[in-house]
């Protein structure tokens, strides 16, 4: 199966020339093309059965441990981004719901969860991670239904992931006095949390998790465009029986998001989302007693040195940008590579990136999936539209987009300058943006030549070059020799206009207790 021997195709000149419209789903993957005198192999389509999944026409609010329409009856509804049919109508909360759900979590708070030793909190969190491992395909199709990312990073890495914080946190529940932040560090209360579509389940699982394990209850705010596997989650709290009230789901829209951040009930609020809304909620909290983290944007540097093994950095470089399409806030979105290696560099990723199935989420072959919303879309053509304007080389493999959906063709720019709009705004998509150096110096220089500062690659034969760059590079998480390796036991968090606050591991607690 599977060819891999896909036609480098530098010559084929812009993205938008290369990337055609008009299969239907089924049939969508683009096939690389065969180099001339090689045989050319077909994939069969190999879909993960949707049937695992029931989505029910219609979904409530999850507030006290029960599923309720919104009080005044508002809905909305949820689109499938690789086919744009709505999979179901989903309840908008309004202020009475938030009203009601932050009431349910303080009550829950002070009356249960609270008091509760650690060692049964744990009990909970570990039945949660349990049940998502027993649910996981049903979880995957239903996130990949939702948001477009291809099954096999669904199966592979979000609900693996998700379970493994919960598992992760029900192990500290019980030692929070041992985690170094004092002898008897205390919750905060009601968390309000509001998380983005990109990781639909796993973001809440970063929020959930350490919040319940510390003995806080939570309000939590799943994207518009991606509610369901948050509901299903809930409907997971209740097979644990979970105390009703410690986990309540609201989903709706920003103005949803904003009645929570500011409800006086709220004691915490944690935001996972862009740059500009996590502005918004600094100031909101501004002047209130509410602690405060914001996970907010990126614009993070691969840097690829001209000792790296140039196969393996491709291999980096791919992940770091085209994995779920690119929507990853600590995506290696700039390439950052050594002036002596850029041609050999560049000519091995367009071949690889040739080999990429564009297609069907739901096929267990597909390596890129369907961009989350249309919304979303625009603003990706808008920018890289900007950065063939500013005068940028634009460049995507052969590939046929389905005739239906959200799509974008893998894209590379070379000829980037610091001053692009490309090289400097976040694209939330599968672009990558390459610009060249000569020395660490002037590596480390370009890199830090950003507002924000989330994560960072080094690609390198040399321990002691990793070093020196990893002391230099403003960014809260750098990988070296690989890229987007996500561990519960591994705090994340950015510099400046990337937010504050680490989630994760030890330090991901302190975010939840009085220290
Ligand atoms: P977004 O900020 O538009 O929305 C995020 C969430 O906030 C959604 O649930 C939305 O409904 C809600 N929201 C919108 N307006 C609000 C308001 N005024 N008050 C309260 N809530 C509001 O972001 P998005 O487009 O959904 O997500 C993409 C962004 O998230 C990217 O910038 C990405 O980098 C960032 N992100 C960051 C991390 C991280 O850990 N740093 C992780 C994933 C995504």
């Amino acid at each position: 199966m599977g060819s891999g021997k896909a036609r480098s195709s530098p010559a084929s000149g812009r993205g938008g020339a290369t990337a055609d419209r008009g299969a239907a789903l089924g049939e969508s993957a683009s096939e690389p093309a065969a180099r001339p005198g090689e045989p050319i192999w077909h994939y069969a389509p190999a879909p993960e059965s949707r049937d695992v999944v029931s989505i029910e026409p219609e979904y409530g609010l999850f507030v006290a441990g029960t599923f309720r329409p919104a009080a005044d009856g508002r809905t909305f509804a949820t689109v499938n981004p690789a086919t744009e049919e709505p999979l179901a109508q989903v309840a908008a909360a309004g202020q009475a719901d938030v009203d009601a759900a932050v009431g349910a979590a303080r009550a829950a708070y002070e009356q249960v969860w609270q008091p509760m030793p650690g060692s049964e909190r744990a009990k909970y969190l570990y039945r949660i991670a349990r049940q998502l491992q027993e649910r996981a395909r049903e979880f995957a199709v239903l996130e990949s239904l939702d948001n477009g990312k291809p099954i096999k990073e669904s199966r592979d890495v979000d609900i693996p992931l998700a379970a493994a914080h919960f598992f992760y946190y029900a192990g500290w529940a019980d030692k929070l006095e041992y985690a170094g932040y004092g002898p008897d560090p205390r919750p905060l209360g009601v968390a309000g949390q509001v998380i983005p579509w990109n990781f639909p389940l796993l973001m809440a699982a970063w929020k959930l998790a350490p919040a319940l394990a510390a003995g806080n209850t939570c309000v939590l705010k799943p994207a518009e465009t991606t509610p369901l596997t948050a509901l299903l989650l809930a409907e997971v709290c209740q097979q644990a029986g979970l105390p009703p009230g410690v986990v309540n789901v609201l989903t709706g829209a920003g103005d949803t998001g904003a009645a929570l951040v500011r409800h006086p009930g709220v004691t915490k609020v944690a935001f996972t989302g862009s740059t500009e809304v996590g502005k918004e909620i600094a100031r909101t909290v501004a002047g209130t007693d509410k602690k405060l983290t914001l996970e907010l944007g990126g614009k993070a540097a691969n840097i690829v040195f001209d000792d790296a093994p140039v196969e393996q950095a491709v291999e980096g470089i791919v992940n770091g940008i085209f994995f779920n399409q690119g929507h990853v806030c600590c995506a290696g979105s700039r390439l950052l590579v050594q002036e002596s290696v850029a041609d050999i560099v560049v000519e091995r990723l367009q071949r690889r990136l040739a080999t990429l199935r564009l297609g069907d989420p739901l096929d267990k072959n597909t390596d890129i999936g369907a961009i989350n919303s249309r919304q979303q879309l625009d603003k990706i053509n808008e920018l890289t539209q900007a950065g063939e304007a500013e005068g940028a080389q634009r460049w995507s493999p052969p590939c046929q987009l389905p005739a239906k959906g959200y799509w974008f063709a893998p894209t590379v720019f070379t000829g980037v300058s610091q001053s692009h709009r490309i090289a400097r705004e976040e694209i939330f998509g599968p672009v990558l943006s390459v610009l060249t150096f000569r020395t660490p110096d002037e590596a480390v220089a370009k890199a830090n030549n950003t507002p924000y500062g989330l994560s960072a690659g080094i690609w390198t034969d040399k321990g002691s070059r990793i070093l020196w760059m990893a002391q230099q590079l403003r960014a809260g998480v750098i990988w070296a020799n690989t890229y987007n390796r996500f561990d519960p036991a591994s705090p994340f968090g950015g510099y400046q206009e990337s937010g504050y606050g680490r989630e994760g591991g030890r330090h991901g607690l302190a975010a939840y207790l009085n220290v």
